[in-house]
């Protein structure tokens, strides 16, 4: 008769056995795999994600039915402007088709969030660029990965007189800023770039609203 704990086998079984109890902690893989979903978001750990899933699990099906086809169809369906490049439920954003906006002045941003704050401030009332991202060879995005060739036919069209960058005050951003300086040096237009009230290193959509506001009102000529 073979003696089970003089088995090297079962010993190993016990193992992964152990192993496997360690790494599982749910009583579900149902609901272990709605953690993992939630945990991939930026910012949530696997307890923050394990909470919003209990959250999720106490609601009504049709709410969260409702939760999962809102961002399955914004994922679908949703639009970038052909000019401006921001999010729109259309070909063209209601920022670049609305009339009263002043066409003549672009002014340059990294994101959606980045249009979202300075909209916020209310203090501009020209139309936007969105880059989709700054030049960063650390990260391997060159201005090819970015939509700065149609910014330059934007300007090369004529109607712009100015544009004015408003990038984070950091290294990738003032890279970016004289990359297009550069590339709009053929044309007339006026290059700015808004105040530097906003601390180096500073996200711009992270800066207030009054502050961000002002340091689009107080914009000087880029140099350059
Ligand atoms: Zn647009």
């Amino acid at each position: 008769m073979m003696n089970s704990t003089r088995n090297p086998c079962v010993g190993w079984n016990l193992l992964i056995l152990k192993v496997d109890m360690i790494a599982q902690q749910y009583p579900s893989h149902l609901l272990e795999r709605a953690v993992q979903e939630f945990s991939k978001l930026p910012g949530i750990g696997r307890k923050t994600a394990l909470r919003l899933v209990l959250h999720m699990l106490r609601r009504q099906t049709s709410e969260v039915e409702q939760f999962s086809e809102a961002i399955a169809t914004m994922k679908r369906e949703v639009k970038f402007c052909k000019c401006c490049h921001n999010i729109s439920d259309s070909d063209i954003c209601p920022i670049c088709s609305d009339a009263r906006r002043d066409a003549s002045v672009i002014c340059v941003v990294e994101n959606i969030q980045d249009v979202m704050a300075i909209e916020n401030t209310q203090q501009f009332h020209g139309r936007y660029h969105v880059l989709g991202g700054l030049i960063s060879p650390m990260d391997g995005i060159g201005p090819s990965d970015l939509e700065i060739d149609s910014l330059v036919s934007r300007v090369e069209e004529g109607e712009v007189k100015e544009v004015i960058l408003a990038l984070s005050s950091t290294m990738e951003g003032d890279t970016t800023n004289f990359y297009i300086f550069r590339k709009l040096a053929h044309t007339n237009v006026a290059v700015s770039i808004i105040a530097r009230g906003i601390a180096v290193g500073n996200e711009l959509e992270y800066t207030d609203e009054v502050t961000l506001g002002r340091s689009i009102l107080n914009r000087t000529p880029f140099e350059g």
